[in-house]
């Protein structure tokens, strides 16, 4: 970078919003390095080096997984949106994070791809000002799709950023956006929505028990909670690969004290338990072993047609191995479950008086 272009640090989650955003300021001669955060709900830096080469941006993967994750056990102070999304949150904290590197790099402001009016929860022009305070990013906090229509910042004042060729987007529509899109000759557009498995309410019923049951949840146990199928009893928790990819996204996840339940002498899925709360007993350990045979139909048919159990072995992970026999099924002493998202939703509204609709 020559010392004398300015530098900005775009949020840049992928959408088409923050394409366009870091575009439009990048279009004016201004160097923009796009941060594009990870956390174990949202985040996707595997496509950086085809959006680089796609969008002609400069982007690189900031991890925030912790930070959020306190966050979440703290409680989001605005509260929910429709599942378990904090949005305003989530939007203050990726604020400060980008405030703070601005600071550290020496760059001169910030670009963000909101919308006025965009969305009814993060969007709202007075929730917008209560981004901007919270994350500390008063003055420094470009929305280069919606300028016009805001006060302007530094950078807008000292000429740094032509204003009048920054836009006056508001609303929920996307035409505006797809026109502008086809006059910067992108030809690749993003699907709206999706991206946040927090705003999934398939995804709250697993991480709702993840955050609520274990004392001090970390990164690595909703990275967990992210795989295959999720079995709950109590303050039991059970993952069960589905397919061979999940199988080895486990045995990648696997922690000091976790139990690894593996079949003898089928195929079949591998278990991973995570005994938070002290180790299982052994009635717990061959319930587990059970359901997990109960999920390989070799296992199943082979004693269903013998009448015999089958071998499972669990393997604590840096310390002992045993082998249990398991009559395959479902059907066990324990309730193995996962909670319904109307009890998730009941619980979050319990616990969060102010929630929101996104
Ligand atoms: S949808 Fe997810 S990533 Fe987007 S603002 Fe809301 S919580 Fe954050």
């Amino acid at each position: 970078m020559n010392k004398h272009t300015p530098l900005a640090l775009a949020l840049f989650s992928g959408g088409l919003d923050s394409i366009l955003a870091a575009r439009l300021v990048q279009d004016q001669g201004i160097t923009v390095r796009c941060l594009h955060f990870v956390s174990p709900f949202f985040g996707k830096p595997q496509l950086i080096p085809h959006w680089e080469k796609c969008y002609g941006l400069n982007i690189e993967a900031i991890d925030i997984g912790d930070d959020y994750i306190r966050m979440l056990r703290q409680r989001p102070e605005h509260g929910f949106g429709k599942v378990m999304n904090p949005c305003v949150d989530c939007k203050i904290l990726m604020m400060r994070h980008a405030g703070s590197l601005l600071r550290e790099r020496n760059a001169s402001f910030l670009i963000s791809g909101e919308v006025v009016g965009q969305r009814p929860m993060s969007q709202r022009r007075d929730t917008l000002n209560v981004i901007r305070r919270d994350g500390d990013v008063r003055d420094i906090l470009l929305r280069p799709l919606s300028a016009r229509l805001l006060e302007p910042i530094a950078a807008e004042r000292d000429g740094l950023v032509d204003r009048n060729r920054l836009l006056d987007f508001s609303g929920r529509g996307r035409r505006s956006q797809l026109e502008l899109a086809e006059q910067m000759g992108i030809a690749e557009i993003p699907t709206p929505g999706g991206g946040c498995r927090l705003a999934e309410k398939e995804n709250a019923r697993r991480y709702w028990p993840v955050l609520t049951r274990l004392p001090n949840p970390g990164a690595h146990d909703f990275e967990l909670a992210n795989v295959g199928r999720q079995f709950w009893a109590g303050t039991s928790w059970l993952a069960l690969g589905r397919n061979a990819s999940d199988n080895q996204e486990l045995e990648r996840l696997t922690r000091p004290g976790d139990m690894l339940f593996r079949l003898c002498d089928f195929t079949g899925p591998l278990g991973l338990a995570r005994p938070f709360a002290g180790p299982w007993d052994i009635q717990v350990v061959q319930d587990a072993a059970a359901l997990i045979a109960s999920y390989s139909p070799k296992a199943v048919q082979h004693a269903t047609e013998q009448g015999k159990p089958v071998s499972v072995r669990v393997e604590i992970c840096g310390g002992e191995k045993t082998i249990v026999d398991a009559v395959p099924s479902r059907r066990t002493g324990l309730p193995w479950g996962m909670p319904d998202f109307i009890e998730v939703r009941d619980a979050i509204r319990k616990e969060c008086l102010a929630t929101f609709a996104e």
